[in-house]
């Protein structure tokens, strides 16, 4: 064998023990999303070929994040930044301007259909960030960050596609078990109370009526007032349970459970995933457990 060609066998050598583009973690798309959810997303979507770092972790709170400076380099050194958009991470343009991101901004939320709510202690109508708590507006999340990750890494393009769909076809498995298990439950007992204003979108999409003491965000706290007129709102239309959220303070749903004799549900996963091993480690993990308290406390 020649020089020449003992340098290509052995060039054609060092690539097949390298593998396929995408196979390697120096050949990974770096990907910085803000919160659990959309960190799972973009993971499901973009498989092997994708390293997703999320700033607000496992039961952290995505309203109130004080970013670190361990995020500002991690931003720094990612070409995509996927975000929910929608009032929801308040911090991020102060992370994207201390680590100077120059990459893409994927939107999840682009083209939904946005709902308003109510300020908490005010009348002004706000938009309601937890577009994610529908899995309707999931498929859409979905969507933009598939085709966010196609426009940053086309070569990935067919990997990003399949991955998707196959996605997509879990959403409508996870959807049918919710709308089934909704429509087990009496009309009468499809209200609950949780801590702050996060399942809205849920609500709306598969007719439940959630009450929050606490408005939109977790950062505000419920007036003595706005408590009383809860206890009151309960004991009138015979609220059979309230849930305490992974995110929030427990302490004024005790209360209200206490006054009101409701009986605490559970808890539901609201604005973040729990913990690897715990029992809402995934966007649709979090949906399967959330149903799953829903029916058992109010069905019986
Ligand atoms: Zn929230």
């Amino acid at each position: 064998m020649n020089r020449r060609l003992f340098l290509h066998a052995a060039a054609c050598a060092v690539l097949l023990l390298i593998g396929p583009p995408g196979a390697d973690a120096a050949d990974k798309i770096k990907v910085a999303a803000s919160f659990s959810v959309l960190g799972d997303m973009v993971k499901q979507i973009g498989g092997d070929r994708v390293e997703v770092t999320t700033f607000v972790g496992p039961n952290g709170d995505a309203h109130v994040y004080e970013p670190t400076p361990g995020d500002t380099r991690k931003l720094a050194d990612a070409p995509i930044l996927v975000v929910n958009g929608l009032g929801l991470e308040g911090w991020m343009s102060r992370l994207e301007k201390s680590s100077g991101f120059k990459g893409t901004v994927v939107t999840a939320t682009k083209g939904i259909k946005t709902r308003l709510m109510e300020e908490e202690g005010t009348t002004r109508k706000i938009t309601d960030p937890h577009a994610w708590q529908s899995l309707a507006n999931g498929r859409i999340y979905v969507q933009n960050i598939r085709d966010g990750l196609i426009a940053a890494d086309p070569a990935g393009k067919d990997t990003y596609e399949a991955n998707a769909k196959k996605y997509l076809a879990d959403i409508d498995d996870v959807e049918k078990l919710v709308k089934d298990s909704i429509a087990k439950l009496p009309p009468a007992r499809r209200k609950i109370i949780t801590t702050h204003d996060a399942f809205g979108y849920f609500g709306a999409t598969y007719g439940m009526e959630f009450i929050a003491p606490e408005g939109v965000s977790t950062d505000s706290e419920a007036s003595a007032r706005d408590v009383a007129k809860i206890i009151r709102q309960i004991k009138a239309e015979k609220v059979p349970a309230v849930f305490l959220e992974n995110v929030t303070d427990h302490r004024l749903l005790d209360q209200i459970a206490r006054e009101t004799g409701a009986k605490v549900g559970g808890t539901l996963y609201s604005d973040a995933l729990s913990e690897a091993n715990g029992p809402a480690a995934t966007y649709l993990g979090m949906f399967r457990h959330n149903i799953a308290t829903l029916a058992a406390a109010l069905s019986s």
